[in-house]
């Protein structure tokens, strides 16, 4: 049976096949996909690693699992303005509108490249987490990724760089917080490289645990340990560098050892992770060793902070990833735990 012929009759209830003897009953899926193709219009030139491809390989999981009923893919709205400005500066704005219309092809505050389409893109990404944090808290579904580009953690308030334009976990952070009320949000973020600017912008914050694990020496040079925020944000946030070869021993065990009490602590409402897949095996930006399997228990992990303190609500959004081999299987697992 087609499948919209199916979901409409089995939104009524339930549905029997005919000639089959096995009844169906439609089941609410657990995770919503946002997603917006307007993200692939940021292109970087062809030889860069974070190409519009890496989204066809996340979205080749994505709608794998979508046929399987395991999850449903829900179309954001881009950010407006006021989205961005509550990370980023009025000036910030101006300078990637102004530089994306003159067509440069790099950001002047970064490295990161830039074509016609990369401001409607950004704001689609940014949007994207903004659609996510509504539908999470308004119950629409109980966990969500964003299927996202450009990457957001290196962006800070006034300068967009490591592939980044706009912040777009931090966004959506501040988003829950301003528009829902949200006081406290836990950032996950495993991706291979520090999330520089989500540090940034959360550093006296004190709304937002920040959790990092990252490989150091590395780029982009910070989060060492020391770095723990300071003011309303002292100690909130938590820097875990790990050398090149680092793997699943190290980071699990971070996890478990140091993010768990740590959010027992702080007691999230809301919990974020920064989904970055460049820290598997394999990826040509990172050295870190972290298997699918991993994957799926570091998101098991803070699922399960999610629902001890969160009502199970969590928002993921992809960051780096840029094997596109590697790329769909690390998304199968994450969301498939994710739905779990
Ligand atoms: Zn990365």
């Amino acid at each position: 049976m087609h499948r919209r012929l199916f979901l409409k009759h089995a939104s009524c209830g339930l549905l029997t096949l005919s000639g089959a003897a096995e009844t169906l009953i439609a089941q609410p899926t657990n995770v919503h996909v946002f997603y917006d193709p307007a993200i692939l219009r940021h292109e970087p030139s062809s030889d860069h690693p974070e190409s519009p491809r890496r989204l066809d390989a996340v979205m080749t999981s994505v709608r794998a699992l979508e046929r399987q009923g395991r999850l449903t893919v829900t179309t954001p709205r881009p950010a407006t303005d006021d989205d961005i400005l509550l990370v980023h500066t009025p000036d910030y704005l101006k300078i990637v509108r102004s530089e994306v219309a003159a067509g440069r092809r790099q950001l002047s505050t970064g490295d990161t490249e830039l074509s016609q389409g990369s401001l409607t893109a950004a704001l689609a990404a940014a949007g994207t987490v903004v659609s996510a944090v509504d539908g999470v808290i308004s119950g629409r579904t109980r966990t969500a990724f964003c299927a996202v580009r450009p990457p957001g953690h290196h962006a800070s308030q006034r300068r967009g760089m490591g592939f980044c334009v706009f912040n777009n976990i931090a966004i959506g952070a501040r988003y829950a917080r301003r528009r829902h009320g949200v006081e406290r949000i836990l950032i996950a973020d495993w991706d291979v490289h520090h999330g520089n600017g989500t540090q940034e912008v959360f550093w006296s914050d004190g709304g937002v645990l920040f959790f990092d694990s990252h490989q150091h020496p590395w780029y982009p040079g910070t989060g060492s340990p020391d770095e723990r925020g300071e003011g309303r944000g002292s100690g909130l946030i938590i820097n875990n560098p790990f050398p090149a070869g680092a793997g699943r021993k190290e980071i699990l065990s971070a996890f478990h050892e140091r993010l768990v009490p740590a959010a027992e602590r702080f007691k999230p409402q809301l919990v974020m992770i920064s989904a970055g897949f460049d820290s598997r095996a394999g990826d040509p930006l990172g050295r870190f060793t972290l298997t699918d399997q991993d994957f799926a228990e570091l998101t098991g992990v803070v699922l399960d902070i999610a629902r001890q303190h969160a009502g199970g609500r969590v928002v993921s959004v992809l960051e780096g990833g840029y094997s596109l081999d590697g790329l769909p299987p690390a998304v199968t697992s994450h969301l498939t735990r994710l739905a779990s």
